[in-house]
């Protein structure tokens, strides 16, 4: 007989992973319970208020949406949970605008022929490479997302081996000459956190067929609007949920999982707990001698991931006014990729940033004849973990005048335009999350963190215990919503079987 239990499964933390989870396990009638240490649902995937603006903290280009009708798309596994009618999704027409002041200014849209087009008229001459590179990253990434659905080995096409783990860089070299073509393919590099000269092409390849196939998107009310929808859902099918909670540890008897223990002091009993905090937390929570040796020797190999300083800004004029042609800007200041990357280990002036518009496909933030745009590069936390409690305000604010620099020359007058803003560092997402180094991806998603060499998701070593979010798998929006589902339904067929 099997002992009564408070749940039949304890859900840590409300981050995108966590919201599929909970609300997947729910519905599928196991009672649940969801508990977040933040007041809100979202981890990254929230928003807030400045004065008579709402400010998106994470989102700036959700993938996978789709057009509707389109297979394989977020929007059925938003129909799955039941939020698919709550939501509205607003398009971007463009990937972005990359801009190299003196060097190139280009704008891609997200359609094959489109970007063939705007590539040929900004570097004339290589249509037919760039037709060939577009081919490579389609055939790649069939082949690629077939590996990922276990297509045996065998009946997959030799050119995922061939290329799927060459840095970028290399593929990029071997298709173009020009430096600046180069530049504007690999644009999108710090979505993933690692330079073209360490990024598998597959990733890019990945990212590249996301965005161009299934187009970027916003969403209507921010991604806070998506984690309420989520939350919603979870409740409307009766699931409970604990917000300002933190889970404080993991309850094990002989080496099961059996609950949580919350830091009010209370314990609740559950048959599973899925955790959506971090890796290391996780495994904190179930103390040392519950942490099997081959996770240990795993961790102790794995580097914390990059983090994110972000201006968040309302401004007192039209994406018009400031020159906005398009949602997502990457501003430049060369084509030295590494050495930019190399600075996010530094508090030198950034030399990268994406700038957001939430008005030229206006999400709703902004009143009328204002709107919201975010700055955002990115950087370790342990930069900022090093800067004295005195100076922290003063460097934030000089260093927010770097991004505000490099702004200027893509958009003059920004500035300006700023009525509120708000800035935050590595420090303020550690602390909002409660990750080490406030990695926004979870560790460092280079080649040696593949799927191909590790599968955290699947290895937790201790039954009982699920693991779900960036820090088992990529992060991301996309990958984080589809991981909290797909580890959840793993466990429901455990149970049925
Ligand atoms: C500024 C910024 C910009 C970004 N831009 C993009 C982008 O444009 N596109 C993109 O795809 N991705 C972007 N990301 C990354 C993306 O948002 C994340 O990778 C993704 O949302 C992580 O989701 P997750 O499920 O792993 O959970 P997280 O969002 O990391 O949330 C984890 C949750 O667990 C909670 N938690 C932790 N410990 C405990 C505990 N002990 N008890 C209870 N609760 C706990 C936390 O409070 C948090 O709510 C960005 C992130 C940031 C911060």
């Amino acid at each position: 007989m099997t002992a009564t239990t408070d749940f039949d499964a304890v859900v840590i933390g409300a981050g995108n992973a966590g919201l599929t989870a909970a609300a997947t396990l729910q519905r599928a009638g196991l009672r649940t319970l969801l508990v977040e240490r933040h007041n809100i649902p979202g981890g990254c995937a929230t928003s807030f208020r400045r004065g008579r603006f709402e400010f998106e903290t994470a989102l700036h280009q959700l993938s996978g949406v789709g057009m509707e009708g389109q297979q394989y798309t977020l929007r059925s596994l938003f129909d799955r949970l039941g939020v698919a009618d709550s939501l509205e999704f607003v398009q971007e027409h463009d990937l972005y605008r990359a801009v190299v002041p003196g060097q190139y200014d280009v704008t891609l849209p997200a359609d094959w022929s489109g970007a063939v087009a705007a590539l040929e008229d900004a570097f004339p001459g290589n249509r037919a490479r760039v037709e060939r590179f577009f081919a490579l990253v389609r055939d790649v990434t069939f082949w690629y997302i077939a590996a990922l659905r276990r297509t045996p080995a065998a009946d997959i096409d030799p050119v995922l081996f061939r290329q799927a783990l060459r840095p970028l860089k290399d593929v990029l070299d071997e298709h173009f000459d020009d430096p600046g073509l180069k530049s504007v393919l690999g644009t999108y590099w710090p979505y993933i956190g690692q330079p073209p000269s360490r990024l598998a092409f597959q990733e890019m390849a990945l990212m590249l067929y996301g965005y161009i196939e299934f187009k970027p998107w916003h969403i209507r009310g921010g991604s806070q609007a998506m984690s309420s929808a989520l939350l919603d859902s979870f409740v409307a099918a009766g699931g409970q949920v604990r917000f300002n909670t933190a889970v404080e540890a993991i309850l094990t008897e002989r080496g099961r999982a059996v609950g949580v223990r919350l830091d009010d002091g209370q314990e609740v009993s559950a048959r599973d707990v899925v955790s959506n905090a971090s890796l290391p937390v996780t495994y904190a929570m179930l103390g040392d001698d519950a942490v099997p040796t081959a996770v240990r020797d795993d961790l102790a190999t794995r580097r914390v991931g990059v983090s994110a300083f972000a201006l968040h800004m309302g401004l007192d004029a039209t994406p018009a006014d400031l020159g906005f042609t398009t949602s997502t800007t990457f501003v430049g200041v060369d084509l030295d990729d590494d050495r930019t990357y190399a600075v996010w280990r530094s508090l030198e002036p950034a030399r990268g940033i994406c700038v957001s518009s939430y008005d030229v496909a206006p999400i709703g933030f902004a009143p009328s004849g204002a709107s919201h745009v975010s700055l955002l590069t990115l950087q370790y936390g342990d930069v900022w973990e090093k800067v004295p409690p005195a100076e922290y305000a003063r460097t934030k604010f000089a260093y927010a005048e770097t991004l505000l620099d490099l702004a200027e020359r893509a958009m003059p007058g920004i500035r300006d335009a700023i009525e509120e803003v708000d800035v935050a560092t590595p420090l303020t997402v550690a602390r909002y999350l409660g990750h080490p180094g406030g990695a926004i991806y979870g560790y460092d998603q280079d080649r040696a963190e593949s799927w191909l060499f590790r599968d955290s998701e699947r290895e937790t070593h201790v039954p009982g215990l699920h693991l779900a979010g960036a820090w088992v798998g990529p992060g991301g929006f996309q990958p984080t919503l589809e991981a909290g589902h797909r580890v959840a339904r793993r466990l429901l067929r455990t149970k049925a079987a």
